[in-house]
């Protein structure tokens, strides 16, 4: 069976930046699990996953318009210190949830400066070429549920919402 729109595919991937350190890895086990063609991935991992079959493996170098996007410096604010909860240690680094015109992203704080907390709302990745090394774990029909949910639920994964 092939990935293709209304399957769900999981597979083990390792991503690696054009350095080759080792970004981000999939657990042990059944690996990300993913419902194909709604978004769930970035635009060109899902554009590679389309056709592969159960142990295919590839490796594929995507340029960042086709994984996080290019960095964008209005991300970059300025905000108060006084806007975190008082006390809390805020240093360069740190990463927090924020809610963003499309749903939640992280936040990394770039550096503080007095009272001043200078936050970036770029995704960690942004900017970066990613290369992926992907082996196609398994391809199964979605779940009428799963079509209605628009996403895929982990082995098992039965949830309400
Ligand atoms: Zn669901």
């Amino acid at each position: 069976m092939q990935a293709a729109d209304g399957k769900v595919v999981a597979f083990h991937f390792t991503l690696t930046n054009d350095a080759g350190e080792i970004l981000d890895q999939s657990d042990e086990g059944s690996g990300l699990v993913y419902l194909h063609g709604h978004g769930q991935l970035i635009p060109g991992l899902e554009r590679n996953l389309a056709g592969k079959e159960e142990g295919d493996q590839f490796s594929v170098t995507l340029p960042p318009e086709d994984a996080y996007g290019e960095r964008d410096d209005e991300m970059i604010q300025t905000i108060s210190r006084s806007a975190f909860q008082e006390g809390a240690e805020i240093k360069a680094g740190m990463q927090f949830e924020a809610e963003g015109e499309d749903g939640d992203t992280v936040v990394t704080v770039a550096s503080v400066e007095g009272d001043e907390v200078i936050i970036d709302g770029n995704h960690p990745l942004a900017g970066l070429a990613l290369t992926f090394e992907v082996e196609v774990a398994q391809v199964r029909d979605a779940t009428e549920e799963e079509m209605e949910h628009g996403h895929a639920h982990e082995p098992g994964g039965h949830h309400d919402h």
